[in-house]
């Protein structure tokens, strides 16, 4: 049996060019014992792919050139002996991007059935888990809190800016486009949306956030959270959860250059790996779960066809063309 996967062919100068990966194509084993074959349905595209092809040293190793690029997948074991799985059960796991492939049963779990396959990658994954474990424990939002968000109208932030109105909190939303500014208040809720790249960033935070900003949520780093920590209210919750402006970095920035405003604000910043909070992620699953439910969390999702496009998705994506989640479905 044959699969095709998308491999690390050359490191990266800065953005991610399509020659950078290359479709494989390689023998599969049969499962052995204890092992599943799955077929792939969709991949996630995550903004931390790029870190890892890198060789800078990070949470995580760096991908050897011709590994499989790393990736949450949804698929359907097609052949198992795992007594915990059965021909037909929807999986979710850490394949890769992938068609097929031979794991160990304990290396995917079952999704639960009533759940829309899809949102294991995101709102009842690991989108969902950053989102809330981000926002609650780290920012601690309280009702009557202005909570801004930048990267907002993506997979992690438009649910931030949805679970903080839950909170009873006012939302300020931050993107790079109009149509996902419009997304901002039209689809998550946000009480004002920003868009960056057109508009007076210091001047639109200053009119949205007229008492200061008690928790920014903060998805890119650089120049936008200069001026957000500008804006900090007392007591303040900085919550660090990424960087995506300086993932194609050559040379980090210096910075950041304003820390005494934590100082000035008596404020608090912090960074946070979801992958932190693994012995807490049934709760927020549950909770989350609950929501989407009641229909008080929506979610939006981009999808690409074809794993040939995964990488075409994923440079898509680190420029901004996504609208939500960013997903690669592979044909029946
Ligand atoms: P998104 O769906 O938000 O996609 C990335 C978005 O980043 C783009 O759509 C674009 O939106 C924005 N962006 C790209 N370049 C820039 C730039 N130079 N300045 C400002 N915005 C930019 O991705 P995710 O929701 O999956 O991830 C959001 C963040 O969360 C990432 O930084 C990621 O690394 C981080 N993360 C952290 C985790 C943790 O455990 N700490 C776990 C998961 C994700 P726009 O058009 O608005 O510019």
């Amino acid at each position: 049996m044959k699969t095709r996967r998308v491999a690390l062919a050359k490191r990266p100068d800065g953005e991610p060019r399509e020659d950078d990966f290359a479709l494989v194509e390689d023998d599969l084993p049969d499962p052995g014992p204890g092992e599943v074959l799955v077929r792939a349905t969709l991949l996630s595209v995550d903004p931390y792919q790029r870190g890892r092809m890198s060789e800078t040293r990070s949470y995580a190793r760096s991908l050897e050139l011709g590994d499989t690029i790393t990736s949450q997948t949804l698929g359907e074991v097609v052949e198992s002996n795992n007594p915990r799985l059965a021909p037909g059960d929807v999986v979710v796991g850490q394949l890769g991007w992938t068609e097929y492939a031979v794991v160990p049963g304990h290396q995917v779990r079952r999704v639960p059935d009533g759940i829309p396959p899809a949102a294991a990658l995101h709102v009842l994954g690991t989108t969902g888990l950053t989102a809330y474990f981000g926002l609650l424990d780290v920012g601690k939002p309280k009702p009557g809190d202005t909570v801004v968000v930048s990267g907002a109208a993506g997979a992690v932030g438009q649910l931030v800016g949805q679970i903080a109105k839950l909170m009873g909190c006012r939302t300020v939303g931050i993107a790079g486009r109009p149509g996902k500014v419009r997304d901002l208040t039209e689809a998550y809720g946000y009480d004002a949306g920003i868009d960056y790249k057109r508009e007076d960033v210091k001047a639109t935070l200053k009119e949205a956030c007229p008492d200061g900003v008690d928790v920014y949520f903060d998805n890119v780093g650089g120049e936008i959270t200069d001026l957000v920590l500008a804006r900090l209210a007392l007591h303040a919750r900085v919550v660090v959860c990424g960087q995506i402006s300086q993932y194609n970095n050559r040379e980090p920035q210096l910075g950041p250059r304003n820390l005494g405003l934590l100082i000035v604000h008596r404020a608090r910043m912090e960074g946070f790996l979801v992958v932190d909070y693994a012995h807490r992620y049934d709760e927020a699953l549950q909770r989350l779960g609950r929501w989407v439910l009641e229909g008080k969390l929506h979610y939006t999702e981009h999808v690409t066809e074809g794993i040939e496009n995964a990488p075409r998705a994923f440079i898509g994506m680190l420029r901004g063309e996504n609208r939500g989640k960013t997903l690669v479905r592979l044909p029946e």
